[in-house]
């Protein structure tokens, strides 16, 4: 999914690439954003199941970020949830890849819960709203 959002995606914009930094990220340049109806689930009914159960995705939720793709909700863009998912594009370059992010991501869903998930908490710390 990572590779689709960054071959079919958009650059972010000018301002959108001062919020990346702004966050942290160390190269903004390689982001991309893919707009789209819904957050994609997962095809596997089990595993579908588990993300919903969790939390990991929701029917609120309108942003998810796969390394350096980003999916966003058409309609929900904004300074807010751009600097929120630019923050996770952080997240990942610290771990290294997608393949390091992705299970410590997880078992903090798991063990507490998406809104108190410290990736999470530290992600919505560094939302920046521009007026
Ligand atoms: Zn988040």
């Amino acid at each position: 999914m990572s590779s689709e959002i960054l071959s079919t995606g958009t650059p972010l914009s000018e301002p959108e690439i001062r919020l990346a930094r702004a966050v942290g990220v160390t190269n903004p340049e390689r982001i991309r954003v893919s707009m789209v109806p819904a957050l994609p689930l997962p095809v596997d009914p089990e595993l579908r199941a588990i993300a919903l159960q969790t939390g990991l995705l929701s029917p609120g939720m309108v942003g998810l970020t796969l390394g350096h793709g980003i999916y966003v909700c058409d309609g929900y863009v904004s300074s807010r949830l751009i600097s929120h998912e630019c923050r996770h594009v952080y997240q990942y370059e610290m771990a290294g890849s997608i393949k390091d992010f992705i299970p410590v991501y997880l078992q903090q869903i798991a063990m507490f819960g998406y809104a108190d998930a410290p990736l999470e908490i530290d992600a919505r710390e560094h939302e920046i709203d521009v007026a």
